[in-house]
This record gives structure tokens, C-alpha cells and sequence, in this order.
């Protein structure tokens, strides 16, 4: 296993985790600066994020700073109901892609989708077998384009409390199921992001991160649980800050062969959005070195 306590080589930073700071939110062309001056080699950008700072300026950015992307987020959200739904999704997905390709991205991250108009508060069916058959539709298409473009895809299980409105594919288990389904030969084109806030609780978690192996294993993100968690969503965790032992985890994916990134994502509305960007950077470096 990588000793990652003397330097911060491989750690990305998700933008998200320093977008939101109050009072100054920080736009891409900042986050990309201060991930650089602080010698992070990597980051993985949110395509909003992308989109605001200007696609062909940010790629620019990247090279002149010689930083690189742990992934890109996101594709995905493939259930939808119906009428034109569909192929403005197949366009959106399409587009992720392209974005990804000129970013220089090593895999589009998915989140799946769960019910469609969950999200919007207004589920139009409770048909999650459906959804579920609509994911696995959804990817299969999506693939071909992969394919073609050379970019791997990572289905990114989501905790099982986000079934109805972001993801009902919810433990890595289900995920690679999906791989192997859509993918027999394996290869590195379609693969899983191992995201800890999401399948640290399961119990085949082990298990299924040696099934994964190299091949399948295409992104690791880090934050923690913590307890209580008062925002399903917005409260995660620093590493270090909660009960998920990173360590042993990430044990578990470099003995199945990661060899990449550990991408620090921490959606925090209620605790490091308050703070200084550089502060959060700062202290993603210590808790990277400490407790990943
Ligand atoms: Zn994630």
C-alpha cells in the first residue's frame, strides 16, 4: 500500500468541495489556481463549473498548470419519461463526453438516475425496476459512444437513501453486476467510482472491491461519515472527521490493484462552505496525509 503521509501526490480535489464558501464562492479558474499553488496534481471539475469558466479556457487552464483530472463529473441521469426526454438526455450525455474528451478526462463519472421528476419533487412513476431497466438501456447506448471517443465510463453507486431521486443503482455490488452485463470482456472501458460516503456501510463492500479489480476500479472518493449526519446530502464529512475507516478501505482497492487518485469530495453546507477555500484545501492536504 502507498505511503501518502510525507506528500499530497495523490490527491485530487472535487471542485465541488470548495465551489459553494460563503460570502466568496470560489469559480473554477480560483479553485484551479489554489489547487496549484499548493502542488494538488489533480482535480476533478463539475461540468456547471466547467460550463461558467468556458470549456476551451479551462482545458487551457489545466495544461498551463499541468494539472491533471481524476474524472469528470458527471454523465448519467438516464430515466426519464418519455417524449423528448430521452434524446435530450442522449444529447447531454453526448455532450459530457466531448467535454471530457477535452479536458483530458481518465473516465466520465455516472450518476444514474432514480425515478423520473423524483429529483424535481414530482416522481411520475414508482416503477424502480423500470427506472433500473432504463439505467441499464440508458449505459449500454452510452457506451457505444465511449467506445468510440476512448473515454471509460464509471457508474458511481449512490447510497441506497438517494433511490428515488439521483440513483437506483446503490451498492457497487449492483454496479458491477451492470459492468459485467453490459461489458462480459471487461478492458477498462466501463468501470465503477468507489465514492466511501456512499458504500462504506455495506457489508460485501471487501468482497466486491476485489471483484472490481483493476480493470473496474476507476475512481476512489474520500470524505467521511459523520455522525450525526444532519443533510443526506450537504453534510459530508472531512476525512478523518467521521466514522469511516479510509484507511482500511483504501487498502482494499490498491490490493485489487487501484493505483490512482484519492479524489477528496465534501459537499459541506453546513461546515466547510463556511470556511476559507484555502483553509479546506489546506486541510484536505493534512487530513489526505493523516487519515487516507
Ligand atoms: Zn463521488
Amino acid at each position: 500500500m502507498r505511503d501518502f503521509s510525507n506528500d499530497h501526490l495523490w490527491l485530487s480535489i472535487n471542485t465541488a468541495t470548495v465551489r459553494m464558501q460563503r460570502g466568496q464562492p470560489w469559480g473554477l479558474a480560483q479553485i484551479l489556481d489554489a489547487c496549484a499553488a499548493r502542488g494538488i496534481r489533480a482535480v476533478s471539475p463539475w461540468r456547471d463549473q466547467v460550463a461558467a469558466a468556458g470549456l476551451a479556457a479551462t482545458a487551457r487552464q489545466l495544461r498551463a498548470l499541468g494539472l491533471e483530472l481524476s474524472g469528470y463529473c458527471r454523465g448519467g441521469m438516464f430515466t426519464h419519461a418519455g417524449g423528448t426526454a430521452g434524446a435530450a438526455m442522449r444529447d447531454d450525455n453526448r455532450r459530457a463526453l466531448d467535454e471530457a474528451c477535452e479536458l483530458g478526462a481518465p473516465c466520465l463519472v455516472l450518476v444514474v438516475g432514480g425515478l423520473p421528476g423524483a429529483l424535481a419533487g414530482k416522481p411520475v412513476h414508482k416503477n424502480l425496476a423500470g427506472a433500473r431497466a432504463q439505467v441499464a438501456e440508458g449505459i449500454a447506448w452510452l457506451l457505444d459512444e465511449a467506445r468510440a471517443r476512448r473515454m471509460p465510463l464509471a457508474i458511481e453507486p449512490l447510497h441506497p437513501m438517494y433511490a428515488a431521486d439521483r440513483a437506483c443503482i446503490n451498492s457497487l455490488e449492483q454496479a458491477l453486476d451492470l459492468c459485467d452485463a453490459l461489458d462480459p470482456a471487461g478492458g477498462g472501458a466501463l468501470g465503477v467510482a468507489v465514492d466511501l460516503y456512499h458504500v462504506w456501510w455495506d457489508p460485501k463492500l471487501a468482497a466486491q472491491i476485489a471483484r472490481a479489480g483493476r480493470e473496474r476500479l476507476l475512481a476512489f472518493h474520500v470524505c467521511d461519515w459523520l455522525v450525526p449526519t444532519r443533510d443526506l446530502l450537504n453534510d459530508r464529512g472531512m476525512m478523518g472527521d467521521g466514522v469511516i475507516d479510509i484507511r482500511a478501505a483504501r487498502a482494499l482497492v490498491e490490493a485489487a490493484g487501484y493505483g490512482g487518485y484519492s479524489e477528496a469530495e465534501i459537499f459541506s453546507a453546513l461546515d466547510w462552505w463556511q470556511r476559507d477555500g484555502g483553509e479546506v484545501l489546506d486541510t484536505c492536504i493534512e487530513r489526505h496525509r493523516r487519515c487516507v
